[in-house]
């Protein structure tokens, strides 16, 4: 493998300037499990690494009223899911985080670190996006929070500046008589990445007419995906079993699949539509409680 500097700040006023200092090239370190697969067995090397390991203030999963669960960075995947705030409140957030990889996987991993490697099959993208998060982006230049729906700009590709890093998620909290589901199809059990994916999230009025939808696809796109028609489907609706299935027929207009290895477009349009339908009528029946 090529030489590479490394980097272990003990604060993120230390990360950022370091990002600055060595410039373009230089990548950010969490769990690895994306980074170092990706330096061993692609040989892509970045010119200096930056690992988080050492920051003591990204490691938090925490609660705050009026700002809703924030997320560190550094929190690993493991943190997330075994939080009892995250277990009771956030339970789409669980679901997700609790697909990726296997135990060891989710003991390095962080949530973070699957949002800035940008992978168009990434599990916990759909849920947090659904869900209206939040992130907080850091360089020596200071601060600022983008829409999570306007960080993915491409396969691999984020909306991350030059000297930026992701500092925290921050994850509002849901209304009341709000519920979401996330599912994805993979060949195998375990260990293995989506060949698609859905998050539902919708809100009821007290007559249970769904006042908010969003469904997020994920693995059909160069990003994941809005699925705007599904939605107009459900909004100002009773969520009937006929309005379910409209919605899951134009969640498949929604999604831009390619053919690959792992699935046809035909195949994944498919998928859309069952996980579209499970993860709806998952979703209404815990927000009707
Ligand atoms: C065996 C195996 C199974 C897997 N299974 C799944 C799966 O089922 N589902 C799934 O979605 N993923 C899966 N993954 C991928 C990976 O485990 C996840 O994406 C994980 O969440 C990555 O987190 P990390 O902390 O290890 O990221 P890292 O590898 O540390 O970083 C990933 C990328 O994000 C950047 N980055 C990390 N943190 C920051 C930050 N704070 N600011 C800016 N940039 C940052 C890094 O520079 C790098 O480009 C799997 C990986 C392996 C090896």
């Amino acid at each position: 493998m090529r030489a590479f500097a490394y980097h272990a700040p003990a604060s993120l006023a230390e990360a950022v300037a370091i990002l600055r200092r060595e410039g373009p090239g230089g990548r950010v370190l969490a769990g690895g499990t994306d980074l170092l697969v990706q330096m061993k067995e692609r040989g892509t090397v970045p010119r200096c690494v930056v690992s988080l390991r050492a920051v003591a203030d990204l490691s938090h999963v925490s609660f705050q009223p009026g700002r809703g669960l924030v997320i560190g960075s550094r929190a690993s995947l493991t943190d997330v899911i075994t939080n009892p705030i995250v277990r009771e409140r956030y339970p789409i957030i669980v679901e997700s985080a609790g697909l990726v990889g296997s135990h060891q996987i989710q003991n390095l991993g962080t949530v973070g670190g699957n949002l800035c490697n940008a992978a168009p099959s990434a599990d916990t993208a759909p849920p947090l996006i659904a869900l209206g998060a939040i992130l907080r982006l850091h360089s020596d230049q200071g601060q600022r929070d983008l829409p999570i729906s306007e960080f993915f700009v491409g396969p691999g590709r984020t909306a991350l500046g030059e000297g930026e890093l992701l500092s925290e998620i921050i994850v509002p909290a849901p209304h009341a008589h709000s519920g979401g589901s996330y599912e994805r199809y993979t060949p195998r059990q375990e260990m293995d990445i989506a060949v698609a994916s859905v998050a539902s999230f919708v809100t009821l009025a007290p007559d249970g007419t769904v006042v908010h939808a969003r469904i997020i696809l994920g693995a059909v796109g160069p990003t994941p995906l809005h699925a705007h028609a599904a939605e107009a489907e459900l909004i100002g609706k009773k969520p009937t079993g006929e309005i379910i299935e409209a919605a899951a027929s134009a969640a498949v207009s929604d999604a831009r699949p390619i053919s690959d290895q792992r699935g046809s477009e035909s195949y994944r349009k498919h998928l859309i539509n069952v996980l579209t339908r499970r993860t709806l009528t998952r979703a209404i029946v815990s927000a009707q409680g």
